[in-house]
């Protein structure tokens, strides 16, 4: 088996990976709070963690991958107070929570598989889990680290730090969090304004309420990962994964959470993937900078020259390390799909090479550089460096500058196979060359010129039609300034 290296952010070190049980690995990654259409901050950990799911099954591990969905309890602000994300976005379609939650699992899920990350092992709902949730509660309460206050359960955060160490992952102490949390008002049920909620009791307006025997309301918003990991993965295990976001109250919560609940601390690895920018500003909804993967795959948005294949942001997000941060701009993602496109040319060019009867190559030399740079904290830049040199060799072998015999042919067709599509996790995307498809481009040309029409007539009913179900059978129309373009979806 590989010696693989991963940076613990509990240690601030790489360490050598050691599962607690030979041959298994355990992981649990925070998922999405799903109130909305999934963005660039949802595809970085989902692929940063296939990365480490796909890298640790090749090699040779057993691997339970647990990734959840939040669909309760996580209120705006990530505070303990206001409205549940969920049922405001509820309020706001007039729909039920639950029906949000439908809609937008199900859209992070055709989000994910167009990404090609691998389905997690297990993929449990909060809401699902309140039972489970109320019994840790429970647990937390009677070892003493825990008080009620008019139906609601806090965390007793400084009792817990007077053994244990809350701030150990993020580093902070009590003393900073007096200095920079908000002070108690004199309303506030809390001791300290750090501790943290893990049962709410519903005020008349929550919609989303569950009965206990605290009162009529629902589970803190860290709970659930502390319970659900407990649940799936037992009360210690390898791998936990999120982004850099979370580490800091979320993580540090479910720290002091288990070891309150289960006297032990429950993870061995804390792994966390960096932040997005998107040219150089942070994404957000008020910087009119926030672009859904949808978008991404459409071209439909007004910062976007066009649009961008699932793959190409897969390859882009890969190209950067996970612990560094990526600044998406139209430049970088239109070098990307340059970059992953020489890669396949690459490995078409393999299939077309005829062996001699000696190699003038060094295979092992290749194969030795691609496992040290994964090995290394899934340094994944060095990786398709190394990958891309290696495509420089295979055309000077296409060239006949150099000879590979037919046993190293094939190594190297296997390795470059491997690397790709099952580490890496890219594919080839199918792009219908459209100056061979002379039909459908009459035809498609037709539609649209008549949708055209439609608009100038302002039919706007017949020219959303038209537009609309072509994107049923893939394909994406782009309005333009003298006309309109279109693309197959992939
Ligand atoms: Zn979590």
């Amino acid at each position: 088996m590989q010696d693989l290296y991963i940076y613990n952010s509990l240690s601030r070190k790489k360490e050598k990976f050691e599962p607690l049980i030979k041959g298994h690995v355990g992981m649990y990654v925070c998922g999405p709070t799903v109130y909305g259409e999934a963005h660039l901050g949802h595809a970085r950990p989902a692929i940063t963690f296939d990365l480490l799911f796909r890298y640790l099954k090749h090699i040779g591990y057993k691997v339970r991958y647990v990734r959840n969905i939040t669909d309760v309890g996580h209120l705006v602000n990530d505070a303990d107070e206001g409205e549940d994300k969920i049922a405001k976005k509820a309020k706001l379609e007039e729909l039920e929570p639950m029906e949000i939650v439908q809609r937008y699992t199900d859209s992070y899920h055709k989000n994910m598989e167009q990404l090609n990350t691998l389905t997690p092992s297990i993929e449990p709902r909060a809401s699902g889990h309140i039972i489970e949730q109320l019994q840790m509660v429970d647990d937390i309460f009677n070892n003493g680290y825990a008080y009620e206050k008019n139906g609601s359960v806090y965390f007793d955060v400084e009792k817990y730090n007077k053994k244990n160490n809350y701030g150990k992952l993020s580093g902070r102490n009590i003393d900073e969090l007096f200095n920079t949390t908000r002070q108690l008002d004199g309303q506030d049920e809390k001791k300290n304004s750090f501790d943290f909620a893990l049962w709410k009791k519903a005020k008349p307006e929550h919609i989303m309420r569950w009965p206990s025997k605290w009162s009529n309301g629902f589970p803190g918003w860290h709970l659930e990962c502390s319970t659900m990991s407990t649940k799936y993965l037992g009360k210690q295990f390898d791998i936990h994964g999120g982004g850099m976001d979370l580490l800091f109250p979320h993580h540090e919560c479910e720290i002091a959470q288990s070891k309150a609940a289960n006297g032990n601390e429950s993870v061995k690895y804390w792994m966390h993937n960096n932040m997005i920018t998107i040219n150089g500003q942070k994404m957000g909804k008020s910087l009119g900078n926030f672009i859904t993967l949808n978008e991404l795959f459409s071209g439909n948005h007004n910062l976007l020259e066009k649009s961008y294949s699932p793959m190409t942001i897969r390859f882009f997000i890969l190209q950067a390390h996970y612990r560094s941060t990526v600044d998406f701009s139209n430049k970088a993602l239109q070098a990307a799909e340059k970059g992953m496109e020489r890669l396949f040319n690459g490995i078409e060019t393999l299939k077309k090479i005829k062996p001699s009867d000696s190699s003038t190559i060094n295979i092992t030399d290749i194969k030795n550089k691609f496992y040290s740079a994964i090995n290394d904290d899934l340094n994944t830049p060095i990786l398709i460096s190394h990958m891309f040199d290696g495509v420089k060799i295979i055309n000077s072998i296409y060239a006949n500058k150099e000879q590979i015999s037919a046993n190293d042919l094939e190594l190297l067709k296997k390795l470059y196979k491997t690397f790709t599509f099952d580490i890496l996790g890219l594919k080839p995307e199918s792009k219908i060359d459209n100056s061979n498809n002379n039909v459908l481009n009459s035809v498609v040309d037709l539609l649209l010129n008549i949708r055209l029409k439609a608009k100038e007539n302002k039919d706007f009913a017949t020219s959303d039609k038209i537009r609309d179900e072509l994107n049923k059978i893939g394909i994406i129309v782009k309005d333009k300034k003298d006309g309109f373009d279109w693309e197959l979806k992939n």
